[in-house]
């Protein structure tokens, strides 16, 4: 289905309207979730190659799910609907998981997140499911293997980053540390739940600390806002959006913490 203004405003009723206000999405965000697909241009939704600046324009175009929910960004299929609705902002606590995450950010770097996403099946199997210590062995016949293999991205930077981030877990580990301690160290304290993703920084104070931390450990492909993204997906804050039907649920999760 092809997703109206007002449609939209249901779906992401972040309390603005209108051309100016877009869909109340940041142009960023529109780019990381919708970005491939208007990039792609599918003929049936006839945008084609449509540029990214005018978000309002964006959203008159968008093939979305409505299922009576609302969200924090618009959700096209199952995949992107259970990343939302049952992972994004989920407290993550193990260190394979949260490894995966900071190497999947940094491959994201320069794509979409729904790129990696549907290509994450394919990671996970490629890098020996991001077991740090699994991957942190992996040597330059490996590399070479990987830049073979159709199902992640294939850029050796990124690739070489990988190994180097598990050999810091690994190393972290050796040394008696998890990489969970670490990530959760940097949890601020709680604030009020955003009401738009204008009042979502694109980076902290803590998220800038915990940034110069990994790569004093050896991380790579961990800036700011980097870091700050992966901080989101894991749960250390709670951005989900207070109009967001998950919202309540998530932030129960964390106190439970
Ligand atoms: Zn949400």
């Amino acid at each position: 289905m092809t997703v109206s203004l007002g449609l939209l405003a249901r779906l992401v009723p972040v309390g603005l309207s209108g051309a100016d206000a877009g869909c109340g999405l940041s142009p960023g965000l529109l780019d990381r979730f919708l970005g491939p697909l208007l990039r792609r241009g599918r003929p049936s939704l006839g945008v084609g190659h449509r540029s990214l600046r005018r978000p309002s324009q964006l959203c008159d175009a968008a093939t979305v799910i409505d299922d009576g929910h609302v969200r924090c960004w618009p959700v096209r299929d199952d995949i992107e609907r259970a990343y939302h609705d049952q992972e994004w902002g989920r407290p993550v606590r193990d260190d394979a998981r949260l490894l995966e995450k900071i190497c999947l950010e940094g491959f994201q770097s320069g794509l979409s997140w729904d790129t990696i996403l549907r290509k994450r099946p394919g990671f996970r199997a490629a890098f020996g499911g991001f077991d740090p210590e699994v991957l942190a062995r992996y040597g330059d016949a490996d590399v070479e293997r990987l830049l073979a293999d159709a199902r992640i991205v294939r850029n050796r930077r990124k690739i070489e980053a990988a190994i180097a981030n598990a050999r810091a877990t690994a190393d972290m580990h050796a040394a008696g540390e998890a990489l969970a301690d670490l990530v959760w160290a940097h949890r601020p304290s709680n604030r009020p739940a955003p009401r738009s993703w204008a009042e979502v920084a694109p980076s902290t104070s803590e998220s800038a600390e915990l940034a110069r931390e990994l790569k004093r450990r050896g991380f790579r492909f961990v800036g700011p806002t980097t870091v700050y993204a992966m901080m989101q997906a894991v749960g250390v804050v709670n951005d989900h959006l207070a109009a967001c039907f998950v919202r309540d649920e998530v932030e129960a999760l964390r106190v439970a913490e």
